[in-house]
């Protein structure tokens, strides 16, 4: 029998990206929250430059819950299982995965918010993709603007801007959507052979840009700016320049004197009342189990497990799972097709030991729908992103472009040769989601409390896989230009498995039938569960969710916080 706890106001379910940064308004309104972290906080001695433990072995330290719940997947209903890796991506601990992830910090650009009315517009309705489920926003950039910019300066993203108010600045993105002011700190630096790579990109008449990342270029709220020594790829930051939110939201909402973290909380299920509101959330520590009232729950545990919370908590009201009475938990999931790359390898040293993985040069004219898809069988695009990090491990694992054997005094020498003499990009491409790709709970693989872990049915179909086919030529066009000698290109993919980006499963909009959540982020069937994070997002565009995850996150909360007597359950 769960212990029963004393009544608070708001539960935030996981302090991540999401769930650290919807604290800070709501605690800055004076709504008690209690934050249930499965995690612990980390320290600056974790944060060593530790590329075994980080890259290679997983923070055994941090993620061990994560990593104890690994969803399994497959391509299509009909596939086999794939094999299931041992090491989840995604970090427990207070700040979650902003702890460790790279840190690109983007914004959506207008045509992702209406993908099906633009490409109708442009090309006709015949260009939408057979089978898929994509849709609209419930609204546009512009509705999302201000808390994009709220949670730039809040948190701190450092950048140069490309629109200011429809001014274009050509040492920006000038494919990005109005903004109203200037980023909060300049881009961070470029290395030579970053700046070798913007000016090829301009000698083919495309627009180079640095990338936006929540790293600080310059001292920032008291917090040293970056030292580019790297590791910081799957690593944190021990001098707190990377601006989790644990060194940014979180802090300032624990200083309201409104904020409860609670660690190493597990929660396992959500509970409703006969009413179909929700009553607060079951957590074990320890083996032993609480039950923590509220009156209201967000949920903001990354995609895999937002979906899972709600499917695994059933009751009389909800007996397929909470807020699933139409079916739609877990429909219309995606990920970010990261796959595909291309490898370059060059006749000079590139100095990548030196740098970080949001240190860049963007290229956006293949994104989106940037340029005329008119004679080509595909919509959308990708951002092409080429970057300065390289560590020892990962230098050893170097593609030998054909030139060498994978092994022996050859392919040492090999190594010795051009391990600082090549690069990889990173093409990240629009997803659709489409009507069989899907998350739901595996009928056989369980966590270790004896709960089935998450399943992905899904694969890329064939606008992804036409999308990718056409970014790497690009992108090997680019290199060229650049001085490459040699090019490998990653396959183009088919199934989807576990990801870093993983959208859908509780798609916002307005119909009750078809939307888990409404444009706010309340659940349609318990108007007192919000969701946090990506999986409300219909749309991925060709840039890296976070930013968008927590202007979403920031929304949501401020919503809650205007109509907090209609929405808290009383
Ligand atoms: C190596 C790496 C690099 C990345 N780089 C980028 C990048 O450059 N730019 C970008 O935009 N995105 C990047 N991402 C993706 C980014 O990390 C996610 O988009 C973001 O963290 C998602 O936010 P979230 O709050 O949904 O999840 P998280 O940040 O993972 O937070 C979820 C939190 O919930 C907690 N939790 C989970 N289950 C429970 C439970 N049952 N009970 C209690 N707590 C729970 C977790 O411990 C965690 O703290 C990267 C990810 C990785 C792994
Ligand atoms: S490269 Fe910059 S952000 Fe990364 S760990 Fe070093 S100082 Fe921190």
């Amino acid at each position: 029998m769960a212990t029963r706890l004393k009544d608070t106001d708001v539960v935030i379910v996981g302090l991540g990206a999401a769930g650290g940064v919807a604290a800070l308004p709501l605690t800055q309104a004076g709504i008690d929250v209690i934050g249930l972290e499965a995690g612990t906080w980390l320290t600056k001695k974790d944060f060593a430059p530790d590329e075994l433990r980080n890259n290679v072995r997983g923070w055994p330290q941090g993620a061990q819950k994560a990593n104890q719940e690994i969803p399994t997947s497959r391509a299509t209903s009909s596939s086999p299982t794939a094999p299931r890796g041992s090491i989840h991506p995604m970090q427990n601990a207070v700040g979650g995965t902003t702890l460790h992830y790279w840190a690109q910090s983007w914004r959506l650009n207008p045509w992702d918010f209406a993908v099906v009315s633009e490409t109708k517009r442009r090309y006709g309705a015949s260009r939408m993709p057979k089978g898929s489920t994509v849709e609209d926003w419930p609204f546009g950039l512009d509705e999302l603007e201000p808390y994009y910019d709220k949670v730039e300066y809040e948190v701190g993203v450092s950048g140069q801007a490309g629109n200011i108010n429809g001014t274009i600045d050509p040492r920006g993105n000038r494919f990005e959507g109005a903004r109203k002011r200037a980023y909060p700190m300049p881009p961070l630096r470029w290395t030579d052979f970053i700046e070798r790579m913007a000016g090829a990109a301009r000698s083919l008449g495309w627009h180079p840009f640095p990338g936006p990342a929540a790293v600080n270029s310059r001292s920032y709220q008291n917090r040293s700016a970056c030292m580019y020594h790297g590791f910081c790829n799957r690593g944190g930051c021990h001098v707190d320049a990377k601006n989790s939110t644990a060194v940014t939201t979180i802090p300032r909402a624990q200083a309201t004197g409104h904020l409860k973290i609670v660690t190493r909380a597990h929660v396992t299920t959500i509970e409703v009342d006969g009413h179909g509101q929700v009553t607060g959330v079951n957590y074990v520590t320890d083996g032993v189990e609480y039950f923590q009232p509220a009156k209201a729950v967000l949920v903001a545990s990354f995609t895999y497990e937002n979906v899972r919370l709600l499917l695994l908590s059933k009751s009389k009201a909800f007996p397929n799972g909470l807020a699933n009475n139409h079916g739609q938990v877990g429909r219309h999931y995606f990920s970010h097709h990261q796959g595909a790359g291309v490898s370059a390898l060059f006749p000079f040293n590139l100095n990548a030991w030196y740098g970080l993985p949001a240190q860049g040069v963007a290229v956006d004219n293949w994104a989106d729908d940037n340029f005329d898809h008119g004679g080509l069988d595909f919509i959308g695009g990708g951002n092409l992103w080429v970057y300065s990090d390289r560590r020892p491990i990962g230098a050893a694992g170097m593609s030998t472009f054909g030139r060498a054997p994978g092994w022996g005094s050859a392919w040492k020498s090999f190594i010795k040769e051009y391990a600082d003499r090549s690069n990889s990009a990173y093409i990240q491409k629009s997803t659709l989601p489409y009507e069989d790709n899907y998350l739901d709970l595996d009928p056989e693989v369980k966590d270790p409390l004896g709960f089935p872990v998450c399943r992905i049915t899904a694969e890329y179909k064939e606008n992804e896989r036409r999308i990718a086919a056409f970014t790497q030529d690009k992108m090997e066009q680019w290199y060229r230009e650049a001085g490459a000698i040699a090019i490998q290109r990653a396959p183009v993919g088919g199934a989807m498995g576990v990801s870093t980006h993983a959208y859908g499963g509780t798609r916002m909009g307005d119909n009750a039938e078809t939307h888990v959540v409404n444009r706010w982020g309340f659940a349609h069937e318990a108007p007192n569960l919000g969701v946090l994070g990506a999986s409300v997002m219909g749309t991925s565009g060709a840039h890296n969710p976070t930013l968008t995850v927590q202007a979403l996150a920031w929304r949501t909360a401020e919503h809650l916080v205007k109509n907090w007597k209609h929405i808290g359950r009383t």
